[in-house]
């Protein structure tokens, strides 16, 4: 397949949405639940119908960030209702007959149109946006693709709209080996995070603090979740806590990270938790409650992170 074949095979389904699938479930209070349970959301709009009768929606609603789930087909997904290819599986299937067979996600965004209310039966068709020429990226040589997922309820109003970018790239295995130089990615920064950064680099473990209710909070955000207050300034922690809680990856390996992998989830004792690693012990003797410290660890030329050893004083 030459090159100008892909493109006009490509361009063949750009446009052109799929078949809708169904929520195997209409918005309900219990996977509603569920969801603020595992993301610690307490706002009282989702779970406590007699709060939300009087709130300015008059009756429970769905965390706009939850809309994925709603449409989520399951473990084992039933095949598709139509025997019509969709756009988003013939692209993928012209781009691995290219040789751009992996695939990794690099960007999501949603934006709500309403919110979901309970009974809502939604659906979502996927509509392939754009596919990008090939690009030299840092996995390799692939092409971006724009999916977009229009969400609707049973009458057919958009209610959501996510825009997907996915990369499909040729594998390290597909090409010429050679000796890449594997760093930890690099730490996401922006507006909002850049003072937790700084103060990284300056042997600070910063904690950002609500200017109005004194509130600490991490990660950062522009907004107190507490008081809704976008003023803020942060403190120092002392940089001692305890694990929370902790995973130890085996599989899949994925350089530069030695295996086992333990990572924690800290609960400073100023009360904020943060993800990090744990170094100076082995993943096997990690335990939820025991003392850590922040440990400022050079890990290549470039980045300093917070790390976590044992710190049984
Ligand atoms: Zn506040």
């Amino acid at each position: 397949m030459t090159p100008e074949e892909l493109r006009a095979g490509l361009d063949a389904w750009i446009g052109r949405e799929g078949e809708p699938s169904l929520a195997r479930d209409a918005v309900n209070p219990a996977m509603i639940r569920h969801w603020c349970d595992a993301v610690g959301d307490e706002n009282p709009v989702y779970t406590d119908r007699k709060f939300a009768a009087k709130s300015v929606h008059g009756g429970i609603v769905a965390p706009p960030t939850m809309l994925q789930a709603w449409t989520m087909a399951g473990l084992r997904p039933p095949a598709p209702a139509s025997a019509r290819p969709s756009p988003l599986s013939e692209v993928m299937r012209l781009l691995d007959a290219a040789g751009y067979t992996s695939v990794v996600a690099t960007n999501c965004r949603q934006e709500y149109r309403r919110y979901v209310r309970e009974g809502d039966l939604l659906s979502v068709t996927t509509r392939i946006a754009k596919v990008s020429e090939e690009k030299q990226t840092a996995l390799g040589a692939g092409r971006f693709i724009d999916e977009e997922m229009i969400y609707r309820d049973a009458t057919g109003e958009e209610v959501a709209r996510m825009t997907f970018r996915i990369l499909k790239f040729v594998p390290p295995a597909a090409r010429p080996a050679a000796a890449p130089v594997r760093r930890r990615p690099r730490p996401a920064q922006s507006h909002d995070n850049a003072f937790f950064w700084q103060g990284v680099a300056a042997g600070e473990l910063r904690i950002q603090r609500c200017s109005a209710c004194r509130a600490l909070r991490h990660p950062p955000g522009p907004m107190c979740p507490h008081c809704q207050s976008l003023d803020w300034d942060a403190i120092v922690s002392a940089g001692r806590g305890h694990v929370f809680s902790f995973v130890v990856a085996h599989h899949p390996p994925v350089p530069p990270f030695s295996y086992p992998n333990a990572i924690a989830l800290i609960e400073l004792d100023e009360g904020t938790r943060l993800v990090s690693n744990l170094v100076g012990i082995a993943p096997a003797d990690v335990a939820i409650g025991m003392r850590v410290r922040v440990e400022f660890t050079r890990v290549d030329d470039e980045l300093v992170l917070p790390l976590f050893r044992p710190d049984p004083a």
